[in-house]
């Protein structure tokens, strides 16, 4: 398996060239074709496998792929994390892949003050990485909509549970249409975890790493 099969831009591919990705990781090679194909998926797979490569670069090609972008406002793509630190890597992986296609990246999470988050949400942007609290006070304070949003990922999902975040990650699931892509991603799957996936993914392919 390698990068090339995964039809990538070219430009897509310099980024990844550039950052040293030779080859792709197990997780990678099982999910980039899955998610390409449009199908929803959960990732049993820890931090350290390259499995925030394996959502954002599909993320990437969804984004470029939506028909007459500026008709609606607010992130095309939602990634939700438990902690900030999280988040931030995150964040510096999905910007790293995005620059090459002048796709906008917020990060919604501690660290900034709310007054100057609401006031980069409302510039605009395709990507959201975000702690659920952090979105939830965002989307109270109308700094953003879900109405564009199409491609949702939970990472780390049993972490966000054990952290208390089900009632925010279920208020932002129902804030996006269901004719979404959504990815969860989870080291573990205890059965409330397992509930979830089974209610808000439409028929998941399940790989494990
Ligand atoms: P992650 O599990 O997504 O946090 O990734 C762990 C580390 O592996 C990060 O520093 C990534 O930049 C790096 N990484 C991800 N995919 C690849 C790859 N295909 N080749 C080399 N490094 C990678």
């Amino acid at each position: 398996k390698s990068f090339e099969d995964c039809g990538f831009s070219s430009a897509l591919m310099n980024a990844i060239a550039k950052h040293g990705y030779e080859k792709p990781t197990a997780i990678q090679c099982q999910a980039l074709p899955i998610v390409l194909s449009g199908r929803d998926i959960i990732g049993i797979a820890k931090t350290g496998s390259g499995k925030t490569a394996a959502f954002v670069l599909p993320m990437i090609v969804h984004i470029m792929d939506q028909p007459e972008l500026a008709k609606e406002e607010g992130p095309i793509g939602v990634i939700c994390a438990p902690t900030r630190e999280l988040a931030q890597q995150i964040y510096t992986e999905a910007k790293k892949f995005a620059k090459c296609h002048g796709i906008r990246v917020s990060g919604v999470y501690g660290g900034m003050s709310k007054l100057e988050q609401f006031k980069e949400l409302k510039a605009g942007c395709e990507i959201v990485v975000a702690t659920p609290g952090r979105l939830i006070d965002m989307l109270k304070m109308k700094a953003l909509t879900m109405l564009r949003a199409t491609y949702l990922v939970l990472d780390e999902a049993d972490r966000m549970f054990d952290l208390g975040f089900e009632p925010q990650i279920r208020s932002i699931v129902g804030q996006i249409r269901p004719e979404r892509l959504t990815l969860l991603f989870s080291a573990t799957m205890p059965r409330k975890v397992e509930r979830l996936a089974r209610e808000i993914l439409t028929d998941p392919v399940r790989v494990t790493v």
